[in-house]
């Protein structure tokens, strides 16, 4: 980091930036209950959009309540593939190639079995130690669902960078899947997506993508990259809820991807009840049971409000909001003891930003109880903030950045220190 001189002044003025800011308004167009608090951890779970409330009476009290049974030819059959193809112009996708379904790590051991058996002959998948633990839990039980000796190569990386070069290095004519997050969840090291998938390709294996971290605050194009396979979350810069279910991604031409959890509602035509009937092309027969239509009907809202303030606008915010973070860490948190984790060229992060200090768990915990600060620790000593372009202010970067210097200076930390977290 810099030179540690906090430099008053230097930065554009957090106001200013924020009534000048193109993306402003959408910040009143979620639930704000607590304005003192600053909530920068819209990556793992985002803030809940006032539409969402409203929604969610007419889908219980109205449709469940009112409409009963009658309602799933009045919407619910249509509701994970609609809302399926909302995010698909998100991530690059045709309409039909997204559905909602599961959990991220469901989708993405469906993904990941129909991947390996796409490609016979080939037994390794190749993830690296950034990806999220449970997906690679998740590759390992799908390599062994698979079964005939097949094994997860978890290539190593330097905890900031991805490993781009080993991950290139470990591909050979034994490597049938390459499963990655686009945006690391600790470091927030952004994949080239398109670069990885082809020096993938090149090597004849799959690609799946995990988009988790990445979907509505980085532009993604599936389609232009010719990804095999992706999924991701939904309820964090998406903001649909907590549990939300998933999306899957599979493209129209990859018939050979077949659902390994075969179930009626993936079917070819589910109220025919014929336990011999086929799967439906494409992405729908990867569903398997019913889908939570509470919990997916609630999804909607935050996606509209991603495609009408469009990804790119909030990926500039997202550059911006994350660079002046950065700026300022440099210049008021490196001398307290913070280590940035975060790659520095925003081409190269999503739009979190993760410090390490040797105190991070009760740093995190005195920034919640005593400064209204929410970001995340991940443990041994991370600190991650997560900067969601829809509702940040530059204000609350500027906030963040004095709430975590005031709990270091005046001994915020030592109170904090073995109290139970309050945020996982
Ligand atoms: C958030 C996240 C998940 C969440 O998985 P669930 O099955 O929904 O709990 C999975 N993978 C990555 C990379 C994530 O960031």
């Amino acid at each position: 980091m810099g030179d540690g001189t906090a430099r008053p002044g230097q930065e554009a003025d957090a106001a200013a930036l924020d009534r000048a800011d193109p993306l402003a308004a959408y910040r009143e167009r979620f639930v704000v209950a607590d304005d003192r608090l600053v909530y920068l951890d819209g990556n793992s779970l985002g803030r809940l959009p006032h539409r969402a409330v409203s929604l969610a009476a007419e889908v219980v009290r109205d449709q469940w309540g009112g409409r009963l049974v009658r309602h799933w030819n009045e919407g619910w059959l249509e509701v994970t593939g609609r809302i399926g193809d909302k995010i698909g112009r998100l991530v690059g996708a045709t309409p039909g190639e997204v559905v909602l379904a599961d959990s991220t790590t469901v989708c993405l051991y469906k993904a990941a079995v129909a991947a390996l058996r796409a490609r016979p002959g080939r037994g390794v998948v190749v993830t690296d130690d950034a990806n999220f633990p449970s997906d690679i839990q998740a590759l390992r039980a799908a390599a062994a669902t698979v079964g005939g000796g097949h094994t997860v190569v978890v290539v190593p990386g330097d905890g900031v960078d991805g490993p781009v070069d080993a991950v290139a290095d470990a591909l050979d004519d034994t490597v049938a899947l390459v499963s990655l997050s686009h945006v690391a969840y600790r470091s927030g090291w952004c994949w080239d997506l398109s670069a990885t998938t082809a020096v993938a390709h090149a090597a004849g294996a799959l690609v799946l993508w995990d988009l988790s971290h990445s979907v509505g605050v980085v532009p993604i194009d599936l389609g232009a990259a010719k990804a095999d396979l992706a999924v991701g979350c939904t309820y964090k810069y998406l903001n649909g809820g907590p549990g939300a279910p998933a999306f899957l991604y599979v493209p129209h031409d990859r018939s050979e991807l077949v659902n390994p959890v075969a179930g009626w509602q993936g079917s070819d035509d589910p109220f025919r009840f014929d336990p011999d009937a086929g799967p439906a092309p494409g992405v729908a027969g990867f569903v398997t049971g019913t889908p939570p239509i509470v919990s997916a009907a609630l999804v909607e809202p935050g996606v509209d409000l991603v495609l009408e303030a469009g990804v790119d606008a909030i990926r500039a915010k997202s550059e911006a909001l994350t660079q002046r973070f950065v700026a300022l860490a440099d210049g008021q948190l490196a001398s307290l003891g913070f280590n940035l984790a975060t790659p520095r060229d925003p081409a190269r992060r999503g739009s979190h930003v993760s410090l390490t200090h040797p105190d991070a768990r009760a740093v995190g915990q005195a920034l919640i109880h005593e400064q209204d600060t929410i970001g995340d620790f991940r443990p041994p000593d991370m600190l991650r903030y997560g900067f969601a372009p829809l509702y940040t202010t530059y204000a609350e970067v500027d906030a963040a950045i004095q709430r975590t210097a005031a709990v270091v200076t005046d001994g915020g930390a030592d109170r904090w220190r073995g109290a139970a977290p309050v945020v996982p």
